[in-house]
């Protein structure tokens, strides 16, 4: 796809902020979803929707609240042993969310910024093709990679097999945490907890989609931090920002076609 000056600039000062050395980093380009690149098109049956995120981080946004906004609503418990930990969305330095993508002369700033993370609800997601029983599914109207807690058996093949750490496994037992949560959280009764044994993960709010809502985390922002929109319509707002900024996602060397961009 050709790009104009204009365009051209604002590649050349992503690429000077974060230092890219071309490794394992995908630079969408402004408009390259309209082009539908390989590996850049949304993948979807004719008319069905594809929900995605675009996560910008050169907005102010009091990031902790999202992560508040999300894990009060669906009883996320707060545990601080990391080898239990429960997280649908969480924070995370450059060089773990973009491994590979790093360089010598990536700035200081950017070395420091914790990027929000959370499942890129990929068009091709690993975690569904490797899952035995199918409690992990795309559903075909939408894109978004839900969960089913009842049929989920622990085997944890869908952790092995997400490429971005996005899932986690109910070592305890879940309700007991989300009855002691911390610092005065209450358990939102209108929200099922689940079962020690099977794995979770963000659900783009699926609940509050189905109802014409936005995701709680997108709610919870105050400027434009976090948009959520159709990636099959090109009338979306998600992607007329796509069509003018310059966006990097996650991993894109794996082919999962993650649905999350970030501006960085
Ligand atoms: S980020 Fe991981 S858990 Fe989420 S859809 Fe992709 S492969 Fe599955
Ligand atoms: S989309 Fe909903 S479930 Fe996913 S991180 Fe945001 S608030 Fe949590």
């Amino acid at each position: 796809m050709a790009i104009d000056r204009r365009d051209f600039l604002k590649v050349a000062g992503l690429t000077t902020v974060i230092g890219l050395t071309g490794g394992g980093l995908e630079l969408l380009r402004p408009g390259d979803l309209d082009a539908s690149a390989p590996g850049h098109e949304p993948a979807a049956a004719p008319g069905a929707k594809q929900w995605g995120m675009l996560v910008d981080m050169s907005r102010k946004e009091n990031w902790q609240a999202c992560i508040e906004a999300c894990h009060n609503l669906h009883n996320v418990p707060s545990i601080d042993d990391k080898k239990e930990e429960i997280k649908w969305i969480w924070q995370a330095p450059f060089q773990e969310v973009f491994p590979g993508s790093e360089s010598a002369y990536m700035s200081d700033v950017m070395k420091a910024r914790q990027f929000m993370v959370l499942c890129n609800h990929c068009a091709e997601p690993a975690c569904v093709r490797v899952c035995p029983t199918k409690a992990t599914f795309k559903r075909p109207e939408d894109g978004i990679v839900m969960m089913d807690m009842h049929r989920c058996i622990g085997c944890r093949f869908c952790m092995a097999g997400c490429p971005y750490g996005a899932r986690s496994f109910n070592w305890r037992e879940p309700r007991l945490d989300a009855l002691t949560l911390k610092g005065g959280r209450k358990i939102n009764l209108e929200y099922p907890t689940r079962e020690r044994g099977v794995v979770e993960k963000c659900t783009f709010c699926a609940e509050r989609v189905d109802e014409g809502k936005q995701p709680a985390c997108v709610e919870a922002t105050r400027n434009g931090g976090l948009v959520f929109g159709d990636l099959n319509d090109p009338h979306s707002e998600i992607r007329q920002l796509l069509r003018v900024k310059s966006t990097i996602r996650r991993k894109p060397e794996v082919g999962t076609n993650p649905s999350i961009f970030y501006v960085v």
